[in-house]
C-alpha cells in the first residue's frame, strides 16, 4: 500500500493585492519544493508540486482562484511541513495577510475508507510563557517547569470560572512577573481555613493566579491563559470526587450527537 500522501490547496485570494505581492508569494511557494529540507539529511523532500490558477469553465470552484497539488512520501513528511519547517512557517505567516479563503484536503491515493490522520501534538517545553486576560489589560510572564494542565474539580472554582474546572500550575511567586495592568484582589477562606486571594483582570475578570497563605511564597498560575496553553496537555486532577459525572463522558456525548 502506498504511504505517499497528495496535499491539495486551494486558495481564494483578498482583491487587494499587488501584482508585486502575488508575484513574490508564488515565487516563495514555488521555491518550497527545494527550500524545504529535512533537518538531518539537509535534502528536500516534497516529492513533487503543482501549482496553478484555476481554468474550469464549470463554475463550480466557490470562489477558489488557484490550487496547489503537493506530494509527500508520508504523513510524517507532510506532519513535519505543517508543524516543524521553518521555512514553509514563514511562508506560512507571510501569506496569511494574502489568502481571504481556502480549501484542504490530503488524500492517498486508492483509499477511499477510514479515518483522518491523527493531529501531531506538539509537547510544549519547560520555559517562560506570556500570558494575558481576555480584555488585553493584563500581561504576565510565568515560567513553567511542568507545561501542562493540573485539573482542579472543586466547587470554587467552578464558581468563580463558571467552567467545569479550572487549570492550573503551582509556581514560585518569583516565577510570575505581572507585566502590564494591575490584577484586582478577591479574599475568600479556603477549606484549610486560611485566607485565599484571588488575583483578577479588573475590567474583564479573567483569574491569573491565586494565592493561598497557607502555600507560602507559592502562587496557582492559571495555565489555560498562558500562551499555547491549548497545546498543553493534562497533567493531572485534583478535588476529582467533585468532578461533574460528564466530565469524563463529555467526548462520547458529544460524539454521539453529532
Ligand atoms: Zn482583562
Ligand atoms: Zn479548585
Amino acid at each position: 500500500m502506498t504511504e505517499v500522501i497528495t496535499h491539495i490547496v486551494l486558495f481564494k485570494y483578498k482583491p487587494s493585492i499587488t501584482w508585486a505581492e502575488f508575484e513574490k508569494h508564488f515565487e516563495v511557494f514555488l521555491a518550497l519544493k527545494d527550500k524545504c529540507v529535512k533537518p538531518d539529511t539537509r535534502r528536500p523532500y516534497m516529492k513533487s508540486m503543482k501549482a496553478g490558477k484555476n481554468r474550469s469553465w464549470e463554475n463550480f470552484n466557490k470562489g477558489m482562484t488557484h490550487g496547489f497539488v503537493l506530494e509527500f512520501e508520508n504523513q510524517a513528511d507532510l506532519d513535519y511541513y505543517l508543524t516543524k519547517d521553518p521555512v514553509h512557517l514563514e511562508f506560512s505567516r507571510n501569506a496569511k495577510p494574502l489568502v481571504e479563503d481556502s480549501v484542504v484536503i490530503d488524500i492517498r491515493d486508492g483509499i477511499l475508507f477510514g479515518p483522518r490522520a491523527k493531529k501531531p501534538t506538539t509537547a510544549p517545553s519547560p520555559g517562560t510563557y506570556t500570558g494575558a486576560c481576555h480584555c488585553g489589560t493584563c500581561t504576565w510572564t510565568a515560567e513553567i517547569t511542568s507545561p501542562n494542565h493540573i485539573l482542579c474539580h472543586c466547587e470554587t472554582c467552578r464558581k468563580l470560572g463558571g467552567g467545569a474546572f479550572s487549570m492550573n500550575q503551582i509556581i514560585h511567586q518569583n516565577q510570575l512577573q505581572i507585566n502590564s495592568g494591575t490584577p484586582s484582589r478577591y479574599t475568600y477562606t479556603g477549606t484549610s481555613g486560611n485566607p485565599v486571594h484571588c488575583y483578577f483582570c479588573p475590567t474583564c475578570t479573567s483569574h491569573i493566579y491565586h494565592h493561598q497563605e497557607v502555600m507560602g511564597e507559592q502562587v496557582i498560575v492559571r495555565t489555560i491563559l498562558l500562551e499555547n496553553g491549548g497545546e498543553m496537555p493534562i497533567g493531572g486532577e485534583i478535588f476529582a470526587e467533585g468532578k461533574l459525572a460528564w466530565v469524563d463522558a463529555l467526548r462520547e456525548e458529544l460524539e454521539g450527537r453529532v
